[in-house]
């Protein structure tokens, strides 16, 4: 062997090592994601909400996984096509509208970005926000429906219309697409949403809404019905993952300055008085709709959604918990598992 041949060859095996080690410490996206939808594929837990009669009706099986990474590459696994409500998911996005519009210290001034320690819809906790108002340190924030309708009433707009333009346009630039209305949702919400009004009247007589609660849950019910599937939620989890511009039609949808700010809410509130413990076990800032819907956010790496209807007490769907945390962790996700050596 020359000189030369013995050089290239050395060089071809440290090559090989390199790109050996290089796979190991860099997981494959695809695979993580299969091995996820196989492994909870038959994970039969937890039950469709039903207090909106509509949600009690959606296939339970429905199953579908998608992550977005900061560089627009798609991964997806099952049913990422069939369309859900959004639910509780657009809280974050309505939130971000009125930030992006009237700064982080709007919604901290107005509503708060405090858990409640309690669940989505509670009314004790209304009571109790009602004894600090005032005092600049409101238990509450616009990741729980009374903090949420009041959110909404925040965005400006000189009709309902004008109002709900930007909500959805908001929807649609964090999705990459246009979004509409699952109409028999809408209907389904509004005929039942008597506990909602009641909560929009409090937040009005306590001072958190300024006027016409009714325009604010009409508003916010309806952007609760918007539908989306895996792949659109995944897109808008990444959407705030990259710094808050969509990675693949690269418009700057929230700025970058007013991403940290929606991700501490989601941390803290995400998946209401289960946020602790999730954040235990992943690290990530996160939110849950009772459609079965959550979202995930790796910040500078990746945007995760999962659907899948079947909720647990908290109200936050089972296999998508599961799934998520999974393919989260085992792509090195949890931004507090940084290794420095
Ligand atoms: N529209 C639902 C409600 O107001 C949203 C709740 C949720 O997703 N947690 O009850």
């Amino acid at each position: 062997m020359s000189r030369f041949t013995r050089f290239a060859f050395g060089a071809m095996l440290v090559a090989v090592a390199a790109s050996t080690l290089y796979a190991q410490a860099q997981p494959d996206y695809q695979q993580t994601v299969n091995a996820a939808y196989e492994k909870f594929r038959t994970l039969k837990e937890g039950k469709n909400a039903d207090y909106i009669p509509a949600l009690a009706k959606v296939d339970p099986n429905l199953f579908g996984i998608a992550l977005v990474t900061v560089d627009g590459k798609v991964f997806t696994a099952g049913d990422i096509k069939t369309e859900v409500s959004i639910q509780s998911i657009s809280k974050v996005f309505t939130m971000a509208q009125v930030i992006q519009e009237q700064g982080i210290e709007s919604v901290e001034k107005q509503i708060g970005v405090d858990a409640t320690g309690a669940r989505f819809n509670s009314i004790i906790a209304i009571e109790g926000v009602r004894n600090v108002v005032g005092t600049g340190a409101p238990e509450m924030n616009p990741l729980v429906n009374p903090g949420a309708i009041s959110a909404t009433s925040m965005v400006r707009g000189a009709s309902a219309d004008a109002v709900w333009n930007k909500i959805i346009g908001f929807h649609n630039d964090a999705a990459g697409r246009q979004l509409t209305v699952l109409q028999d949702v809408y209907k389904s919400e509004s005929d039942s949403n008597q506990r909602n009004q009641a909560i929009g009247a409090l937040m009005l007589a306590y001072g958190y809404i300024k006027n016409n609660w009714q325009q604010a849950v009409d508003l916010y019910t309806r952007q609760c019905s918007i539908g989306v599937n895996a792949k659109d939620l995944a897109m808008m989890a990444a959407t705030l993952a990259a710094s808050g511009k969509n990675p693949v039609s690269g418009k700057q949808v929230l700025d970058a300055d007013k991403v940290p700010g929606v991700l501490a809410v989601m941390a803290t509130a995400g998946l209401y008085d289960d946020s602790g413990k999730w954040l235990y076990h992943t690290g990530l800032p996160a939110k849950s709709g009772v459609g079965g819907g959550l979202i995930a956010v790796s910040p500078g790496k990746f945007g995760i959604a999962v659907v899948s209807p079947p909720l647990d007490d908290a109200g936050n769907s089972v296999r998508a918990q599961r799934a998520i945390t999974a393919i989260s962790n085992a792509l090195g996700g949890n931004p507090y598992a940084v290794r420095t050596r």
